[in-house]
């Protein structure tokens, strides 16, 4: 068993762990987590044995999407991830109750993500996929400089509404994974229009196309645009990922092609 100061060191962290890959956003809302579990799922029904970490300390959506409440085990120290629809799962949400406020410090974060990569039993994956904080603060300077060698080795995908302000902040995400040394693997535009499930008129809500000519100017690949739909909304509500829930609709099909072209 490794000792604690040799599990939190960068070259030591995520032994088992082929690659990582960063689901990120330039600000809340947008769909990264949504994105972020379907893409997982979609990664592990190719075969890939896969992870998901929430590094969402201050606003953890997975144990909901995932459908998980369940507290994690520990043994000697390691703590156990929770296994949903066939991941390996690790989030904040797990350890504190879903209505407490999180009101921890700056410290206290890269404390605790630090330890969600030393210290859980992840065990051999091909991939981890990261749910990142949005913006680009400190946790996300942290965790691109722990995982430097296993990022570079995979790398981001950045999440974004078609609107200009949400652009960006995509472009502001972008800037620090090149910075950072991380490819990026490309661009998915969320809640890309809006089909009228009575009429099926198709509605722009916030604009349309924007990332893929925001992608094209930044000369990153353009991975898909994910519809607005009451379906995945509903889906991640109940814990059922809308890939698994309605593997036919539109949405589960762009997830299945984002996880066969990252
Ligand atoms: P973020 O991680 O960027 O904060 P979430 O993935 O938590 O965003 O999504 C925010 C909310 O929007 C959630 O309630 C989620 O179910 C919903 N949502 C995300 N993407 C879509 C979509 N394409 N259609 C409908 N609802 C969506």
């Amino acid at each position: 068993r490794r000792n604690a100061a040799s599990r939190h060191a960068p070259e030591t962290l995520l032994p088992g762990v082929k690659v990582v890959i960063a689901v990120a956003s330039g600000k809340g809302g947008v769909g990264k987590s949504t994105t972020a579990v379907n893409l997982a799922v979609g990664l592990a029904q190719q075969g890939l044995k896969t992870g998901l970490l929430d590094a969402d300390i201050y606003g953890p959506s997975l144990p909901r999407m995932l459908g998980r409440n369940a507290r994690p085990e520990v043994v000697d120290g390691t703590i156990l991830p929770i296994e949903a629809w066939g991941l390996k799962s690790m989030s904040i949400g797990y350890l504190v109750d879903e209505n407490q406020a999180m009101i921890w410090r700056g410290p206290m974060v890269m404390g605790a993500l630090t330890q969600f990569l030393g210290e859980v039993e992840w065990g051999e994956l091909d991939v981890l996929v990261i749910d990142m904080p949005p913006g680009t603060g400190d946790a996300q300077l942290t965790l691109a400089q722990k995982l430097g060698p296993k990022l570079a080795a995979g790398g981001a995908v950045i999440v974004s509404t078609p609107q200009d302000i949400a652009l960006l902040d995509a472009r502001r995400g972008v800037a620090m994974f090149e910075r950072m040394a991380t490819p990026i693997l490309g661009v998915v535009e969320n809640m890309s229009y809006f089909c009228c499930p009575n009429c099926n008129h198709r509605t722009e809500l916030f604009g349309h196309g924007g990332a893929k000519a925001e992608a094209e100017k930044m000369g990153v690949p353009f991975l898909t645009e994910i519809p607005l739909l009451a379906d995945i909304r509903a889906s991640s509500d109940d814990g059922t990922p809308i890939i698994l829930s309605a593997p036919d609709s539109e949405a589960a099909q762009a997830y299945t092609r984002l996880a066969q072209v990252v």
